[in-house]
């Protein structure tokens, strides 16, 4: 099987009837890149960039920053490198930048949260991702956005951000996407109204599943409410999907559901068009996804959205459908 895998290296994603599939992958580091291409990945899906953060005594400056970032788009070749704003706060905590301690962390002050109340040090990030596009194809999302509003705030103080560099004839990359995470249920519910301002959705299923059920995604006690194929959540995620083809954008998918391979038929029915998953489940994924008809999985999401009751139903739907 191994070696099966290991011929589908160098090709792209495509299903038994020939639909394309972009399977990417995530990385936490620039160091991650080489067992990004060596698996084969068509592109960086989610460079969680919060980990040059968490790895620094002191706030990475703009120049540190311009590095990394540099580092992985000139690595990848020209291929598509999504890297998200800082998503701290929640679990993730800077020795150097104390937050105020709270009650339930995972719904206060974190991400997109801070870089629009610490608009200082979200420039500085944007100033280094504008600098670091003009090596290769970089696109950007903020994470946790709940509202129009503060995707369009965030845009604004990239745009602003963009403008000043232009003028400045400093070199930028001319075509970056500016996209956002869905990991929140009533942003996924006006997905109609978001996809009008994106260039892209990335579903970020570990969040999304978490507020969905009101379950803490560390807890053990409640872990039997991880339920990726509940049809609450698939309809969360249908929503999404089509919200962005009916405005001719993009959706892809960063949480571990995406690299999941019960999960992965329906997503491909229900249109997903990129994949991003950690970098061992690539060849893996590519070759499941070879042997499956878009039309037969098209079926099979239909009746997991629409007639299935409950998670374990789902399974069983997949199960009979792929055999
Ligand atoms: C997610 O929430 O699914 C996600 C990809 O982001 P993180 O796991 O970093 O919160
Ligand atoms: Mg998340």
């Amino acid at each position: 099987q191994k070696a099966e895998w290991e011929k589908l290296r160098d090709e792209k994603t495509f299903s038994k009837d020939n639909v394309h599939f972009d399977l990417a992958a995530n990385i936490g580091t620039p160091d991650d890149i080489k067992g990004v291409l060596d698996n084969g990945a068509e592109a960086v899906g989610l460079f969680r960039s919060e980990f040059l953060y968490m790895d620094a005594s002191e706030l990475p400056s703009e120049d540190d920053q311009f590095e990394a970032y540099k580092k992985v788009v000139e690595g990848m070749n020209g291929k598509q490198v999504v890297v998200r704003t800082m998503d701290i706060g929640g679990d993730k905590q800077l020795p150097y930048l104390p937050l105020p301690e709270e009650m339930n962390p995972f719904l206060g002050y974190r991400a997109i949260r801070i870089s629009l109340d610490r608009t200082d040090l979200f420039r500085t990030q944007l100033r280094a991702l504008l600098r670091a596009s003009a090596y290769g194809k970089l696109a950007i999302m903020f994470p946790m956005i709940a509202t129009v509003a503060e995707f369009k705030k965030a845009k604004a103080i990239f745009e602003d951000e963009k403008q000043k560099m232009v003028k400045a004839g400093t070199k930028i990359g001319d075509d970056i996407q500016v996209g956002m995470m869905m990991e929140i249920p009533a942003a996924a519910m006006i997905a109609d109204k978001l996809a009008k301002y994106v260039d892209f959705f990335s579903i970020g299923t570990n969040d999304l599943i978490q507020y969905s059920f009101a379950a803490d995604r560390g807890n053990e006690k409640v872990s039997y409410l991880y339920q990726p194929y509940n049809p609450s959540l698939l309809r969360l995620i249908k929503k999404t999907i089509d919200a962005s083809h009916a405005e001719g954008k993009w959706t892809g998918m960063c949480g571990e559901m995406a690299g999941d391979q019960t999960a992965v038929p329906i997503l491909m029915g229900l249109g997903l068009d990129e994949f991003s998953m950690s970098a061992t489940s690539i060849l893996k994924t590519r070759s499941l996804m070879k042997r499956l008809d878009t039309n037969e999985m098209k079926k099979l999401a239909e009746k997991a959205v629409t007639e299935a009751e409950t998670n374990e139903d789902v399974i069983k739907l997949v199960h009979d459908a792929i055999k």
